[in-house]
């Protein structure tokens, strides 16, 4: 913008009368009516609030949503709920794109043609029914042998349908396996409660809570308060200058094979100046003159000479992470990626058992996973693998197998995208294939059947969550909606030419929750259940009996309480979690890694992934204009050697093909890397995930923007408010490059996980 003197006095009146009004937002918030008395502001219609829960990651957010008539209008952070304090993140709000999204499945769908084709048969529940008791009922005979579940996301009823097939292969994403796995294996426990807001120093490895985290929103809320009210001093090791890195006192760009050699290095200056805990050391059973020995190889001056970083730094981090407590050591994805990923994971653990970031407040607290039996579960089991594993040993074995998935996309998420693609198609793989999936994806277009699934403001949930120590919180996820029919209806009405205000018109079919499919499988499947879970014909039963089993919240009115307000409170007695086995031996490598150095057009690609954009979330509207597009990040120093300018296509290559970006050079990257994010590229999920406009394809669409008189209704408002008739502004630039397709993952027998092991491409001028 082209600012002239006129321009420049008015920016000056402007920003100086914001200086002396009342802060507007805070205005706006006193005059806020209390939530369970909103109205529209135009038509003053009053607006039907119901409590229910975000369950897009486990943080469980409260959220009022509220209604006017059938139509869910709008969405707010309910306040009074302790988890988030009424605070939300972005993908919380693109839940109402998802519910009254025009291209989500309502309809079953058989497959007719050949597998992959796009060729389907709306079917009615009763069949679908009818086909999934046909051939789940002789895997529930053999305890499911040669049935695997992949699983995109927990539900209420995940676990106890899948325990009625012990021998099933429960398929899980592969970074979400490793972290969890790690975490038993260290811990007996996957669920890690970081409390930024007490601590004073925080070293971090490549992790970005900023963009995003298991808690999200609360994890924000504490490092904000932790940054702002407590001094606390955060230093970032990574490779890439995240959201997080960019607000550390201090970013030191490490390329990522070498992660593990700098926690060493800072352990080594910690155990030579007798910096440790020495109280957990010992509960441990950790002989520190050992662990000297093993760190002898790793002195600062030598990794210091493999890093490109100074002696200094380690020095300065040993110091402050011993000295400054309360501090902590964490973490993200990225360090799994590589081939010595695990050890790394180790070596920079290692780092929280010397700090002692373990015994005090300010620091990780872990919990144990099971608080309230019943809730929503994110437990592993023995069979759990991750899902780059499962279709490299389906390739190996011989026996075809049974598949579901549930809201799971593995060909488009898990690193060489091909495996799944070229098993799914064929049937002697897999025998048969069903979908529960809210969308046709990349995934789910292979399946014999797709159900289509409720989203989450149409369903059941019921999820626990630890506050502190002796308090826990209970909240609770339920319909706000009825499962979405609108759109369904408006189609009938065109083809069939009805009445479209006939209120005797009702839909045919509609998109159910998952919970109440597998509750009705089950029942199918055990014939009549005695006891159990399956002895519920309905959710909310089910539901019933859950809550029951807390006294306190009996006493306050159990589930209708629970309906009524979303969330309740109760003291129970907390279970300290310390760690359970840690050996010097899992550390790894005895010598340093020798420095990676790529000449000409070698970079070292490390991919990352935006907390708003996932397979569930991709054909959000409001979420997709947040992210989309992917450039390659390139340090100017390489970019320069290779003539690549800012905007220019590149190609990025590596064994399994090419993938054309644009260049985004920066220093905001280690010179040997290159980075990208994944969750863009969609060539299916709905038209805004693949950056189409709505009504270049849809007929029904179509005319109900041509405005004619017989299809002017408050959905054609609807509809028309979605989207506009011109293009999503974006779709010049396409919805980003999906990268996976091109990357490799290798088994990692000892974790059942993957670890990217081609990372290194080429970045060519294209
Ligand atoms: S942090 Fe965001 S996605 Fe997670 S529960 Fe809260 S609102 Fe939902």
């Amino acid at each position: 913008m082209k600012v002239d003197r006129r321009k420049f006095i008015q920016l000056g009146a402007w920003s100086g009368a914001s200086l002396v009004l009342p802060d507007r937002l805070k205005l706006a918030e006193k005059r806020r009516k209390p939530w369970n008395e909103q109205s529209a502001k135009v038509t003053r219609k009053h607006r039907n609030p119901r409590p229910t829960t975000c369950s897009l990651c486990d943080n469980h957010c409260g959220l009022i949503t509220y209604r006017e008539g059938d139509r869910v209008e709008m969405l707010l952070g309910n306040k009074e709920h302790p988890v988030a304090g009424g605070k939300l993140c972005a993908k919380a709000y693109g839940q109402l794109d998802r519910l009254y999204d025009p291209d989500r499945l309502l309809k079953p769908l058989k497959r007719v043609g050949q597998r992959g084709a796009g060729k389907w048969q709306e079917i009615s529940w009763n069949e679908a029914y009818e086909v999934l008791n046909r051939k789940l009922s002789p895997v529930y005979a053999n305890q499911g042998r040669n049935f695997a579940f992949i699983n995109g996301r927990d539900e209420l009823l995940t676990r106890p349908f899948l325990s009625l097939f012990p021998r099933a292969t429960l398929v899980e994403s592969d970074d979400q396996l490793l972290m969890q796995r790690f975490r038993e294996k260290i811990y007996g426990s996957s669920i890690c409660f970081r409390n930024y807001r007490e601590c004073r120093y925080l070293l971090n490895f490549a992790d970005d809570p900023f963009r995003s985290g298991d808690a999200f929103v609360t994890e924000v809320q504490s490092l904000v308060e932790g940054l702002n009210s407590n001094g606390l001093k955060m230093v970032t090791v990574a490779s890439r200058l995240s959201q997080t890195g960019g607000k550390s006192d201090a970013w030191h760009p490490v390329h990522p094979r070498h992660y593990g050699d700098v926690a060493k290095a800072i352990a080594h200056v910690m155990v030579a100046n007798r910096w440790y805990d020495k109280k957990l050391i010992a509960q441990l059973g950790i002989d520190i003159a050992d662990l000297k020995a093993y760190l002898s190889s790793f002195s600062p001056v030598s990794v210091a000479k493999n890093t490109g970083l100074s002696v200094k730094v380690f020095s300065e981090i040993a110091q402050e992470l011993s000295h400054r407590q309360p501090t902590m050591v964490i973490f993200g994805d990225e360090v799994f990626q590589t081939e010595n990923g695990w050890e790394n994971a180790c070596a920079i653990e290692m780092l929280n058992v010397l700090c002692g970031a373990l015994s005090a407040e300010g620091s990780l607290k872990y919990d144990d996973p099971s608080a309230i039996a019943g809730t929503t579960s994110k437990h592993l089991t023995d069979n759990s693998v991750a899902s780059g594993w499962f279709f490299q040993k389906l390739k190996e074995n011989n026996e075809a197998q049974v598949l579901i998935s549930y809201q799971a996309n593995p060909v488009f998420d898990t690193y060489d995208g091909e495996w799944p693609k070229s098993l799914l198609k064929d049937e002697l793989q897999v025998s048969f294939y069903a979908a529960f999936d809210t969308y046709i994806t990349e995934t789910s277009q292979y399946a014999d059947l797709i159900l289509p699934m409720a989203t989450e403001l149409e369903t059941w949930g019921l999820f626990s969550r630890r506050l502190n120590q002796h308090q826990q919180c209970l909240s609770l996820r339920q319909p706000v909606s009825r499962p979405v029919d609108e759109i369904l209806l408006l189609r009938q009405a065109k083809v069939k030419k009805l009445q479209l205000f006939n209120p005797s018109l009702a839909p045919v079919e509609s998109g159910r929750e998952f919970n109440q499919v597998v509750l009705d499988l089950g029942r199918e499947l055990i014939g009549n259940p005695a006891s159990g879970p399956f002895i519920h014909q309905k959710v909310e039963g089910y539901l019933e009996a859950l809550v029951a089993k807390i006294p306190a919240l009996v006493v306050s009115g159990g589930l209708s309480y629970l309906k009524k307000v979303g969330f309740f409170v109760f003291t129970d007695e907390g279970k300290e979690i310390q760690p359970v086995s840690f050996q010097i031996k899992d550390l790894g490598n005895t010598q340093p890694y020798s420095p990676e150095s790529y000449t000409d057009t070698g970079f070292y690609l490390v991919p990352f992934a935006w907390h708003v954009l996932d397979s569930q979330t991709a054909n959000s509207k409001y979420l997709a204009e947040l992210r989309h597009e992917n450039p390659v990040w390139i340090h100017p120093s390489r970019a320069k050697k290779l003539g690549i300018g800012e905007g220019d296509k590149v190609k990025i290559r590596t064994n399994s093909g090419d993938k054309v970006v644009r260049a985004w050079i920066t220093e905001a990257i280690h010179p040997q890397c290159a980075a990208i994010a994944t969750g863009h590229g969609h060539s299916k999920v709905g038209r805004v995930a693949t950056a189409e406009a709505i009504a270049d394809h849809d007929p029904m669409t179509k005319s109900l923007l041509s405005r004619k008189a017989l299809f002017y209704t408050p959905f054609t408002l609807r509809l028309n408010s979605w989207d506009q008739k011109e293009p999503i502004w974006w779709k010049k630039h396409g919805n980003g490059t999906h990268i996976n397709s091109i990357l490799s993952g290798k088994q990692n027998r000892d974790v059942s996980g993957i670890t990217l092991i081609e990372p290194v491409v080429k970045i060519i001028k294209a």
